[in-house]
């Protein structure tokens, strides 16, 4: 039998699979976490640029209110317009500590982006000193009773620079949330581009270093057990001795033909032969010749079937049987014949025989045409009466079943 050709190592491609599937994982949590911090930060930039924005519109809108208060000639219309401009003022005032100290509500975190920050509180604009004095102006110009409207003109102007002047600045603070939102897309983008990347490249390295190694190795074994078991197989429906088919392939071969000889309704042929004077054979020449003599006569019976579905096996000993499918009483006799001047052809010496002075074999053949209900067995016990009456008419020859029936009236005298 082939010697295993490559062996495989199965604990490294176990341990690099681990290892692949571990960095796997690894690659996926980080990803996950860098990606959900990116997104968490992506959304609380998103509240700032919201509330900001509302901020943008409540000044102008504070500073309208503040202009409408002297349009107007309706007291009761008045006391509107400063109820709306207290509630602007303190949605303003909420939402710009929202900016600066978070709001979950909002979904303001309370850290703004550096950047951003110094906009609120560093010289030479603070944004932050810049709305609490505008906060402050459009609630004193409020809170001015009817009477003294008249003289608030300046302050109206006062409020209005300041709107404008805070409207522009806020719009810069919009506008870099959003270029710095768009930064944070950009990095959510490559965080998960290069995940997805490098998640892709062991992938392909399983594959080249493990999948592909595990298959070729799967097959390779494969192969090797399938020709293994050939060999098996093999080993055990052949002889060791004299290399043609044992007795166990004999059985079931047999059992075959016959099942297969009453499907087709053909006669089935078995012959059996027996070394004539073999014990003394061993006796003279020894054990060994005995055997190698053996081989001889395997061989030479071998040599004289012709048809590729006749079967040679030794059935025990120094016995041989034939099995001869699609052939009838007349052709088995035919074929015992040429088997028996086969073995008597090897002209192997024999000096103890009492037949001839080489070694010669007796043959007895049983023909039959199988039905279903039929007694397989009963063809290789005829068969083998035959090659017992072949050894009392003095060995060396074929007797088959008719010779057999002739015999019997001779019998019988
Ligand atoms: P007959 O002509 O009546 O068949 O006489 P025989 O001596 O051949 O018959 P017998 O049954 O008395 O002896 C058969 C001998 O075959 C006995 C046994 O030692 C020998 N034999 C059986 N198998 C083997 C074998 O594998 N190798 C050898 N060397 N001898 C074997
Ligand atoms: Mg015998
Ligand atoms: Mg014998």
């Amino acid at each position: 039998m082939q010697a295993v050709a490559k062996s495989v190592d199965v604990r490294s491609l176990r341990i690099r699979y681990i290892a692949g599937l571990t960095i796997i994982a690894v690659l996926a949590l980080v990803n996950f976490f860098a990606l959900n911090s990116l997104i968490e930060s992506e959304n609380a930039t998103a509240a700032i640029i919201n509330v900001s924005g509302r901020q943008r519109m409540l000044t102008q809108k504070a500073a309208l209110l503040s202009l409408r208060l002297t349009d107007t000639d309706s007291g009761e219309l008045r006391n509107l317009i400063r109820m709306e401009t207290h509630h602007t003022v303190s949605q303003m005032e909420a939402a710009h500590r929202g900016l600066l100290y978070g709001d979950p509500a909002l979904g303001l975190p309370g850290n703004l982006p550096p950047g951003v920050r110094a906009m609120f509180f560093d010289p030479p604009y603070s944004i932050e000193d810049k709305l609490t004095a505008f906060l402050r102006e459009v609630t004193m110009l409020a809170t001015v009773p009817d009477s003294e409207l008249e003289t608030q003109y300046y302050r109206q102007a006062r409020i209005v620079a300041a709107a404008a002047e805070l409207v522009d600045y806020m719009n810069q603070v919009v506008d870099r949330l959003q270029g710095e939102s768009e930064a944070k897309q950009r990095e959510i983008n490559g965080v998960g581009a290069a995940g997805l990347s490098v998640m892709l490249l062991v992938l392909i390295f399983e594959f080249l270093f493990i999948f592909q190694p595990a298959a070729r190795a799967i097959s390779l074994e494969a192969e090797q057990l399938a020709a293994a078991n050939a060999e098996l197989t093999r080993l055990s429906n052949v002889d060791g001795l004299t290399g043609v088919a044992n007795r166990r392939l004999f059985d079931d071969f047999f059992v075959a033909e016959w099942q297969r000889a009453v499907r087709s309704k053909q006669p089935l042929t078995v012959i059996m032969a027996d070394v004539d004077h073999f014990k003394l054979y061993n006796d003279t020449y020894g054990h060994q010749a005995g055997d190698e003599c053996l081989r001889q006569v395997a061989s030479a019976l071998s040599g004289g079937i012709q048809r590729a579905t006749d079967l040679v096996a030794r059935y025990g000993g120094e016995e041989f049987a034939v099995v001869l499918p699609d052939t009838d009483a007349g052709g088995a006799v035919a074929v015992a014949e040429r088997l028996r001047a086969a073995v008597e052809g090897l002209g192997i010496p024999h000096a103890a025989s009492k037949v001839r002075p080489v070694v010669t074999v007796s043959l007895g053949a049983a023909s039959v045409l199988p039905e279903a209900d039929g007694q397989p067995l009963a063809v290789i016990a005829r068969a083998d009466q035959a090659l017992y009456k072949a050894k009392q008419l003095g060995r060396n020859r074929v007797v088959t079943e008719a010779d057999q029936e002739n015999d019997k009236p001779q019998e019988g005298k």
